[in-house]
């Protein structure tokens, strides 16, 4: 492969940092480290990158909670909008003790770039509050989100801010969101966020869509590398809405999962993994390892253990920074799908691409959350519901378009996978930053 125009010791693509920092780095950090590699892969003209290295807007806000109890304890939350120029600000909301406005605006960076790769007419936004969703009963949870809702009602809106899912959210609390809104709106407005239940205005297949494409993703890379998925292992990391609907697809799909695992460790089976008797975190939480308990003839690993493994396909689909300048060498398998949000570090990036490991980027391949997202919010304007088969259908189809797209610039540019994504995704945001102006 050719190397781009900035050197990997120039852009801070070495196992250091350029300023010292040590790993891992802030979501923000590797956001605006892989926008710059892509400007200058692009020659994109300084007054785009700069404009796309900095959030349009972030709202902080102070949420008030009352407790079971009756006491009342205060959260933060936030909700930054990076980029609107293709479309209304899109993406999810975090319930998670590490929430905060750095890594809402790298996360609001990644869904920009990850709408305009999927060609949606969408731009990027992030939000959430700092909590640990465990420590909150489910009227508390219900209350915080209504709360929530109302501090950033003027922010969103169906055709300014579609919020959705993401760790620690999901369709209840979409449904709540949707409700809160609509009840201060006066009317019933669903396509105001997405993730809901089906029964309120939500997709069918939306839950299962980012693992789905994460399958889908896969299978398309493999069929490219020559290597039928019947002879290809995969190990997958996480077993979530992404993590497990990713390793029932690629299951059914004819390659063998050969380990997975939740928070607390992981399960390893050379034969592979019956993965569809294996709950999901939503249907058990925890159960991989309970799974285990039950099955002692099973190799028990631990998560960094998974990681390691000798497999054909590694999909991170947990948490981010899982592979770091750390463990980057360890790491064997030939093909890394990520399912997570940013689990491979910048400088880890840089090590597997040294080493030939080709690393098929978040931005595309859990993309297929916000695509059905799309779908959702299409049903919801034109009041009129598309069967499973049909989201299925748009869905691999436009997954497909994506990664053709996303392999011509490979091709052409003789670039990663990871450069080739964000060259389609930043030149189609500088050209359209290009023909609106700037203005006033
Ligand atoms: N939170 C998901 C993501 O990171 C989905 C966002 C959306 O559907 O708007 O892609």
């Amino acid at each position: 492969m050719e190397p781009s125009d900035s050197t990997p010791e120039e852009s801070g693509a070495s196992r250091g940092t350029p300023d010292g920092s040590v790993e891992p780095e802030t979501a923000l950090e590797t956001a605006r480290r892989q926008l710059d590699r892509a400007a200058a892969l692009l020659d994109v003209e300084p007054r785009f990158r700069d404009r796309l290295a900095h959030p349009a807007t972030v709202t902080e806000v102070t949420v008030p909670l009352e407790r079971d109890d009756g006491s009342v304890d205060v959260f933060t939350g936030y909700r930054a909008q990076h980029d609107s120029v293709r479309g209304p600000y899109k993406g999810g909301l975090r319930f998670h003790p590490g929430v905060d406005r750095d890594e809402c605006v790298g996360l609001a960076m990644w869904m920009t770039w990850k709408c305009a790769v999927m060609d949606l007419p969408f731009g990027g936004a992030k939000g959430g509050i700092v909590v640990d969703p465990k420590d909150l009963s489910e009227d508390e949870r219900e209350r915080l989100t209504r709360r929530f809702t109302q501090e950033i009602r003027e922010v969103i809106g169906p055709t300014k801010d579609i919020p959705a899912p993401d760790m620690g959210t999901d369709s209840q609390a979409m449904a709540w969101i949707m409700d809160a809104y609509s009840m201060q709106e006066g009317e019933t407005i669903p396509g105001v966020v997405t993730g809901k239940p089906p029964v309120v205005g939500g997709s069918y297949g939306r839950e299962g869509a980012p693992g789905r494409s994460v399958a889908i993703v896969t299978r398309e890379t493999c069929q490219y590398y020559d290597r039928p998925l019947e002879d290809t292992t995969v190990a997958v990391q996480g077993f979530g809405s992404v993590g497990a609907n990713a390793a029932r697809r690629l299951d059914e799909w004819g390659a063998t999962v050969v380990a997975t695992s939740d928070v607390n460790g992981g399960v390893y089976d050379p034969d592979g993994l019956p993965v569809d008797d294996i709950p999901a975190h939503d249907e058990e939480p925890e159960a991989v390892t309970a799974f285990a308990e039950e099955h002692p003839e099973l190799n028990r690993i631990s998560n960094d253990e998974l990681l390691e493994l000798d497999v054909d396909v590694l999909v991170p689909a947990a948490v981010g920074n899982v592979i770091t300048a750390d463990n980057a060498d360890a790491i064997r398998a030939d093909l890394v799908v990520e399912g997570a949000n940013g689990p491979v570090t910048f400088a880890a990036d840089a090590i597997l691409e040294e080493r030939g490991i080709e690393v098929l980027p978040d931005i595309l391949a859990n993309a297929g959350g916000v695509t059905v997202s799309y779908f959702e919010w299409l049903q919801d304007i034109s009041r009129r519901k598309w069967s499973l088969e049909r989201v299925h259908e748009e869905l691999e189809t436009e997954m497909v378009t994506a990664w053709n797209a996303l392999r011509e610039e490979v091709e052409d540019r003789d670039v990663t996978w990871r450069d080739g994504a964000y060259a389609v995704a930043l030149s189609r945001i500088a050209e359209a930053h290009d023909s609106r102006g700037l203005w006033p």
